[in-house]
């Protein structure tokens, strides 16, 4: 069976590593049908291929035309890594928030490769979301005022749907409330066994 791609975004701190990580658990026993790359993680490798030391909460601030190679290689790069056959999770960002403001994290280019069938875009509550980054000492994301949070869900979507028109794949937003991620992983396993079976 030919492979199916989903891309699973939400801005920074709402849960989607999270929410992958429990999908993975979920899906242990048929593990094999099922990869999961982490967009950031691959666009790091690809620096560091380069020679570039860059920290993953430092990538959005570095110079735009460095990220666009990054971003570009990296699409090339989990093609490559892609097995071809089951589900292809790719977790990223429909936007990112970088020195020179909203950059798309899926622009034509990086969609017509990746070919996705699938948009998930994962959301909660601004002050929730707000909540998880101040607690998250693992990482360094940006501590904002919560109508800038809701920017940045509201540019997501507007993205969202751009990238829904340019593939033809639909969006499904879904939430992820305080303590809800194995029912949202669980969501996503439902949606995906339906897709398996076209
Ligand atoms: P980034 O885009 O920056 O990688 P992310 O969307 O992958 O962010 P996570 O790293 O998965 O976000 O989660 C951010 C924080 O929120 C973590 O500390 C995680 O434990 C917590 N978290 C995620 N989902 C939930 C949830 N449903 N309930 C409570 N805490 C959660
Ligand atoms: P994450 O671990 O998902 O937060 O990813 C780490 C960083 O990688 C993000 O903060 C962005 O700077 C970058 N990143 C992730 N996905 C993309 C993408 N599709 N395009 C450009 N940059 C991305
Ligand atoms: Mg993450």
């Amino acid at each position: 069976m030919k492979q199916k791609t989903i891309i699973v975004t939400g801005i920074p701190g709402v849960g989607k590593t999270t929410v992958l990580n429990e999908l993975s658990k979920l899906v242990e026993p048929e593990k094999k049908k099922l990869q999961v790359f982490n967009y950031g993680f691959i666009m790091l490798e690809v620096a560091k291929l380069e020679g570039l030391k860059i920290e993953r909460d430092m990538l959005r601030q570095v110079p735009l035309n460095i990220q666009q190679r990054l971003q570009a290689n990296a699409a090339i790069e989990i093609v490559n890594r892609s097995s071809n056959v089951g589900i292809m999770i790719i977790d990223t960002h429909m936007i990112v928030k970088t020195g020179n403001g909203y950059w798309p994290g899926l622009p034509l280019t990086v969609l017509e490769k990746l070919r996705p069938n699938l948009l998930f875009l994962i959301e909660t509550e601004p002050e929730e979301i707000l909540s998880r980054r101040t607690k998250d000492k693992t990482r360094t994301r940006n501590q904002v005022l919560t109508k800038e949070i809701k920017e940045e869900l509201a540019f997501s979507r507007f993205v969202a749907a751009s990238c829904s028109t340019l593939t033809g794949a639909p969006v499904i937003i879904l939430k992820n409330p305080q303590g809800e991620q194995l029912k949202v992983a669980k969501e996503i396993l439902n949606i995906i066994k339906l897709l398996d079976r076209e």
